[in-house]
This record gives C-alpha cells, structure tokens and sequence, in this order.
C-alpha cells in the first residue's frame, strides 16, 4: 500500500501555470497573489469521528478543535485568520449537538475575528471539514523551503501531550483521572498561535505546525530545504502530566517526538534575530524551546543526554 505522502505526489500533484499561484500543494497553505503586496493563505482539514476524535467527543471541544487546527496551518505560513467555510457531515440535526458545537467553533473565530462565509451539510458519519483563507504581506510568508544552514530551531510550548491522551483513553497507557480530564482539554482546547506567529513576520522565513509530531513535521522542512538537523533535547521541557504519573523522561521523549496532535508551532530563525525573537515570545508570555540548529550536512542527529537516539518512522494516515 502507498503511504500518505507519496499517493498526494503520484496521483494529485500536477504543475498549475498560473501567474496567481505562488505555492501550490507541499506547504501548509497554498498561496495565492491578491494584489502587489498582498498574498492569499488557504488551507483545509477534516475531522472525522473515531479517526481524528473519539466517538462522544464534547461537542464545544469539536466545533473548537475543527476551526483551530486550520488556523495552526495558517499561522505556519504567518498568516492573518481572516474567513471560513464549514462542510458538516451529521449523522441527525440533534440542537443540543449543534448549539455546542457552533459555541466552540465561534469561541475561536470570534476571538480571532474570523467570519464564517460559507459551507456544506450533509448527512451521514459526522465529519466537520473546514477551509481557512488568511492573509499575508508579500515576502513574509514562512516557507518549509526556507530553511538556511545553522538556523535555530525552536518550538513553541511542549510537546506530547495531546497523544497521551489518545494513549491512556485506548487503555495503552494508565494516568490518573485529572491527569485524563488535563490531557483532554490539552488534546481539543489547545491555544492557537496565530498572535505569536503574525509578530514574527519580519523575524522568521520557514515554520511549520506539528500536527503529525515533531520529527515528521521537522523532516517535511528539512526535506523541501535540502537540508539536516542536528537536534540535543537533554534540556527539552515536558509537561508537568508526565512527571505526575510517573512516565520516564525517555516514554516522554517518544511522546514529545513523534506523538501528533499538539498543534505547536515550529519555526526557524538565525543567531540575528533570536534575541528579538525571544523578547516577542516574552511578550506573548509563552514558553518556546530551542531544540536545535539546521546543517547543510544533510543527516537527522537527535542526541539525548549524550545518546544518539534512533530515528523511528513518523505518523502518516496510510
Ligand atoms: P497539513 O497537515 O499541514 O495540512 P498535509 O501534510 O496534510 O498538510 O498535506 C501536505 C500537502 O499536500 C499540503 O500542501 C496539502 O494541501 C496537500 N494535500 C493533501 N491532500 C491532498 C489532496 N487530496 N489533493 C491535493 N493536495 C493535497
Ligand atoms: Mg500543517
């Protein structure tokens, strides 16, 4: 069977010649010209039931999560949030359902001054997809091609969270019920860094949102660049969940690498700019975490407490 990756490169990857077109598919958002100084972001993701969310999932969490993790790929490309549209496949038009599910899905768009104009319902297993448009200021578009020998690589929050959570509600992992409630609101409510990423706009050139784990995300880039990564997590931050149910630095580790769903920003930036970089994150009262720097030398090298770490294979859906 073909994985994930390559069946969107053999059977829906074609050249486009279009003088609009400034980035077709291979980013997190395409990206068209709107005018001289302007560029339009565009991205789309779906939810589906016992895929991407268990069967009962809280429904505000849902209308929420279905809206953030299309607004995580605009502020990868440092986009502007500016509209929707929302495809809903329902299984029954139950009204409880649906004044929850539109109270999640307004508690971000209203925050983040998004309109929704458009969609589709349909009947059927419920599905939510949603298409995001956003803009940019031409040439400040973070590309995953843009990464330049020895830039900084940092990350934003921590990481591993939102696959634990998936873990301990298959019964593959025992955490205590705080701990499943915490993991919960962390794997649905997870703060959007849209702010964050439109103020690095003069500061960074290439990002991309974990949204398949860290490792996965981070070769996208450095495969586009032709580049590598030399990475030393022996000072990674975890949550503090690990800790509190007993799970070793080095399970942790697994999580924060190759466990999807955080939805955190990885970006690049050079020893120039770091220091502004770090005052804008200050700001924004959020934790971010150098992990590492890009080489020309083109090898993944992840060193924890003085090991070299295997490198395992990362999350595709196929
Ligand atoms: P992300 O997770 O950041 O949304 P993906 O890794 O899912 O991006 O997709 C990689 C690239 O392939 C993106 O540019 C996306 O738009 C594109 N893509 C995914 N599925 C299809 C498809 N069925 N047809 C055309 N392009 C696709
Ligand atoms: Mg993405």
């Amino acid at each position: 069977m073909i994985g994930e990756f390559s069946l969107i490169s053999k059977y829906f990857t074609k050249d486009v010649k279009d003088q609009r077109l400034v980035k077709g598919i291979g980013d997190d958002c395409a990206l068209l010209s709107l005018s001289n100084d302007e560029l339009l972001a565009i991205t789309t993701d779906t939810l589906n039931e016992n895929i991407h969310f268990f069967k009962d999932e809280d429904p505000f969490f849902l209308g929420y999560k279905s809206l953030l993790v299309n607004v995580s790929d605009l502020a990868s490309m440092g986009a502007l949030p500016k509209y929707y549209t929302l495809s809903i496949t329902l299984p029954n038009s139950d009204e409880e359902f649906l004044d929850k599910f539109s109270k999640g899905l307004f508690s971000l768009s209203d925050k983040l001054n998004m309109a929704l104009i458009g969609g589709n319902t349909s009947k059927g297993p419920l599905s939510i997809t949603i298409e995001a448009f956003g803009t940019i200021k031409k040439g400040y578009e973070y590309l995953r091609e843009k990464a330049n020998n020895n830039d900084n690589i940092y990350i934003t929050n921590t990481l591993g969270v939102a696959a634990l959570f998936v873990d301990a509600k298959y019964n593959k992992i025992n955490i205590n019920k705080e701990s499943l409630d915490y993991t919960h609101k962390k794997a649905m409510l997870m703060e959007d860094r849209c702010a964050f990423s439109c103020a690095l706009n003069s500061y960074v050139h290439s990002a991309i949102d974990i949204s398949d784990g860290l490792i996965g995300d981070l070769k996208h880039i450095l495969e586009l660049s032709n580049k590598g990564a030399n990475l030393d997590l022996s000072n990674f931050i975890f949550d503090d969940v690990f800790a509190l149910n007993a799970i070793t630095k080095d399970k942790a580790l697994d999580y924060a690498l190759y466990g999807g769903g955080d939805y955190e920003l990885l970006f690049l930036v050079n020893d120039q700019n770091e220091n502004k970089v770090l005052d804008i994150a200050k700001k924004h009262n959020l934790l971010i975490q150098k992990i590492g720097k890009i080489t020309d030398k083109k090898d993944l090298i992840i060193n924890f407490n003085n090991n070299r770490l295997d490198i395992k294979k990362a999350f595709e859906h196929f």
